[in-house]
């Protein structure tokens, strides 16, 4: 078994766990996976759920003798998943928070920075985020699809080091370990190759809609991202006990690099710089010394025309220090530029927190 460390991780509960009949919500898998969930937590670390399984566990309750409809599949997903939430909440003395998001909240940029801001105030406050595909909203071409790559997602958004994926499969075999009876499990990947994809032909589940192959695709979107990737069997009780010791008993798919190098990468060169945001020394001087999060006191200037969400550049005495993600709209910052954070409110006459480009999503340029 391969060792690894963590931090924050996204861990991803597919349907056959959830609702091992595929009509009802079960607890009958859930205590070991909550046992870890707890025990990480009280350790320190965070963790925020993906969980699948609301079609699933409302599929019980939408009786129909024929292939379920759209609307029919809708409202399964609307009572499952809230049965669902329930069935979490029953393992947890913390809040559990649900959260319900589409592809284009992910892909707007103001609702995908409201998304992160929540996620981050919620493990503030040591509440157990559970996040799954708005599946009553979105249809075929707005959805994710899959909660595997909606894991993949979730880890990025939440900036986590880590993505668990918690299946009925032991991990990415050499072969269909249905078929071929003498196929091994692949502990480590450390590369992503066509000849990886190759292997996820057969081996999946016929509840959730994701299979091996919507795995590889998040860990491939992860460990670009500097974010491991695992894939072990959740129906497993001593999975749970091994992981809690650093230990992965079923595929550990490697990071390329550390998260902190990827996403200083992407900040610095892929994003494109919407607009400048002109600090005084002091603000220079807490972003450089001390990696503070930019204030509204320390702005002087804005140019550009950004939203929040955009990446800009922070200047001082004209020169370019470092690139980071708004969390408000140029017009608003106009507004709010050298006035103290218990302002903004009184300003705006609301507020999307105290600070302009928190930490987070700062990098210094060279
Ligand atoms: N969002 C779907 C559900 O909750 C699951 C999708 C998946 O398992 O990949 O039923």
């Amino acid at each position: 078994m391969s060792n690894f460390t963590w931090q924050r991780a996204v861990v991803k509960v597919g349907s056959a766990l959830i609702a091992p009949d595929g009509l009802h919500v079960s607890a009958k898998y859930l205590l070991p996976l909550a046992r870890f969930i707890t025990e990480s937590r009280a350790a320190g670390k965070e963790v925020i759920v993906v969980s699948s399984g609301s079609i699933a566990a409302g599929r019980g309750r939408v009786t129909i003798n024929h292939p379920a409809s759209i609307a029919e599949k809708q409202a399964m997903a609307a009572i499952g998943q809230m049965q669902m939430m329930a069935n979490w909440q029953r393992f947890f003395d913390c809040p559990c928070a649900q959260i319900l998001v589409t592809a284009d909240d992910l892909r707007d940029r103001t609702r995908y920075v409201n998304i992160k801001n929540t996620l981050r105030e919620l493990l503030k406050h040591e509440a157990l985020p559970i996040v799954n595909e708005n599946d009553t909203v979105a249809v075929a071409e707005l959805k994710v699809g899959d909660n595997d790559n909606l894991g993949a997602y979730t880890a990025l958004v939440a900036q986590a080091d880590t993505l668990i994926m918690c299946s009925d499969i032991d991990g990415l075999y050499t072969a269909d370990p249905r078929k071929d009876a003498s196929a091994t499990l692949i502990p480590v990947v450390d590369s992503i190759t066509p000849d990886i994809y190759a292997l996820a032909g057969g081996a999946g589940t016929s509840m959730g809609t994701g299979g091996m192959r919507t795995k590889i695709e998040a860990a491939d979107k992860c460990t670009h991202s500097g974010i491991q990737t695992l894939i072990v069997n959740g129906r497993d009780g001593k999975v749970f006990d091994a992981l809690l010791k650093g230990q992965c008993p079923g595929t550990l798919f490697t990071a390329r690099q550390s998260s902190q190098t990827a996403r200083s990468l992407w900040l610095t060169h892929t994003l494109k710089t919407r607009g400048v945001i002109d600090i005084d020394a002091g603000a220079r001087r807490a972003i450089t010394d001390r990696g503070a999060s930019l204030l509204p006191s320390g702005v002087t200037g804005i140019s550009g025309k950004f939203v929040a969400g955009d990446a800009v550049e922070l200047h001082c005495d004209g020169k370019a220090l470092a690139k980071g993600l708004a969390l408000y709209d140029a017009k608003d910052l106009a507004q709010i530029k050298g006035q103290k954070s218990n302002q903004i409110r009184h300003i705006l006459g609301y507020d999307y927190g105290e600070v302009i480009v928190h930490r987070d999503d700062l990098v210094l340029l060279p």
